[in-house]
């Protein structure tokens, strides 16, 4: 069994030795004295659990800074759409890879992603380390041929086999791209697989004004009659909720994946957080593709969530840091069945260390409020996933390779 001793570190206020044992923490206390077959001295470094992003759309790296300014539905058609119809599984690949080079070096260790040829972006997230909820996508635009295609294409997707790091789901697009049928259809497939369902839901005004007139009632309601609420299920945006459907969504335990970069960006809205906290809403936190945000860093998202609430609720006292820390780690984790986002005994050894000599985290009065307010990448040194050092002093490995390789891509746009 590989352990591995990490001494002398910072937690919830104290110094201790951390023992990770395969891929668990096994045990936290002072002066571990156990045989370990690497021993990390952590002296001046805190230890943190790894962030959770439950909502991305990795391979879109390549649209960073592309149509910026304009409307969602012009962005959509006249900037990405064209673009993303000549992608490549292969290109598809290497962008995946450039992703989860950005989400390590920022601390994330999760993604849930949405996109398509998920087949390479599961290949990426295999061999980086890290772990994945990767989706077969549903977009039919109402065709009965297209619908068959992608029915198929997500059995055969949810039948194949992983590593253990990788969950195998179903995602739909948004129901203006989506039918009745396919939601049903994948809410079904999803609960015979006993797997997650992602779907953007409740992004736009113009999404649930549609809604309305198309089918009258609104977006959480219409999800509802297609049996695509529950506890598996993640809801990403969900910025124009009704109260009723507030509690539509506590009640069914389907949780929300708030991007709030995104939707702020995109002018889309600004999410009533501390209210949907209070009705007992599953909120965790995702940075949605670069595209819209534009990068893939939680704890710029966790900044953004945090002061976009305050600024929603007129109160200082919306969006407390435990509350936001909790939504970019033990949340998404526990959304996703995965036993981390915490640092416990026992749970599954996924965390970040943290340089406390760098300025950004000075004084260290609370940690994770200058770890919402004040980090960025430069104070996270070391990323543990599944108890296996995905980044160690601030190198990645192959990373020279991973940015040639992204680069060549973006060089056909
Ligand atoms: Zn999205």
């Amino acid at each position: 069994m590989m352990k591995t001793l990490i001494k002398d570190v910072f937690l919830n206020g104290k110094t201790v030795d951390v023992l990770v044992a395969e891929n668990l923490i096994a045990k936290i206390g002072s002066h571990l004295e156990d045989a370990a077959d690497k021993i990390i001295n952590a002296k001046n470094k805190a230890i943190l659990p790894s962030f959770y992003n439950t909502h991305t759309h990795a391979a879109m790296m390549f649209l960073r800074g592309i149509g910026e300014d304009k409307d969602l539905f012009s962005w959509l058609q006249e900037d990405i759409w064209p673009r993303e119809a000549k992608l490549s599984p292969e290109m598809i690949y290497h962008l995946s890879r450039f992703a989860i080079l950005e989400m390590i070096k920022t601390g994330t260790t999760f993604f849930s992603d949405m996109y398509f040829y998920s087949d390479q972006t599961l290949k990426a997230a295999e061999e980086m380390g890290v772990r994945a909820a990767i989706s077969a996508l549903g977009m039919d635009f109402f065709d009965a041929g297209k619908r068959a295609e992608q029915q198929a294409n997500m059995k055969e997707f949810l039948q194949q086999k992983s590593h253990p790091r990788i969950t195998r789901g179903l995602s739909l697009h948004a129901i203006y791209s989506t039918s009745r049928e396919l939601y049903e259809f994948a809410a079904e497939l999803a609960e015979t697989h006993q797997t997650f369902l992602h779907t953007h839901a409740a992004e736009t005004l113009k999404e649930v004004n549609d809604c309305f007139d198309k089918y009258q009632c609104r977006p959480i309601e219409l999800l509802k009659k297609y049996g695509a609420l529950g506890p598996r299920s993640i809801f990403a945006h969900c910025l124009h909720l009704s109260e009723a459907e507030m509690d539509l969504m506590a009640q069914s335990k389907t949780a929300v994946s708030h991007c709030p970069s995104s939707s702020l960006k995109l002018n889309s809205g600004q999410m009533p957080l501390q209210q949907y906290l209070d009705k007992g809403m599953i909120i965790t936190l995702g940075t949605d593709g670069v595209s819209s945000n534009n990068s893939l860093s939680m704890p710029a998202e966790m900044k953004i969530a945090a002061l976009s609430a305050k600024n929603r609720a007129k109160s200082t006292t919306a969006a407390k840091v435990e509350d936001v820390f909790a939504m970019a780690t033990v949340n998404g984790a526990r959304t996703f069945g995965i036993d981390s986002g915490e640092i416990k005994e026992g749970k599954l050894a996924d965390f970040i260390l943290v340089d406390l000599n760098n300025y950004l985290l000075l004084p260290n009065h609370n940690l994770i409020s200058n770890m919402i307010y004040a980090a960025d990448s430069s104070c996270i040194c070391d990323v543990f996933c599944d108890g296996r050092q995905v980044m160690k002093d601030f190198q990645v490995e192959n990373e020279a390779e991973i940015v040639a390789e992204f680069k060549k891509v973006c060089a056909a746009f």
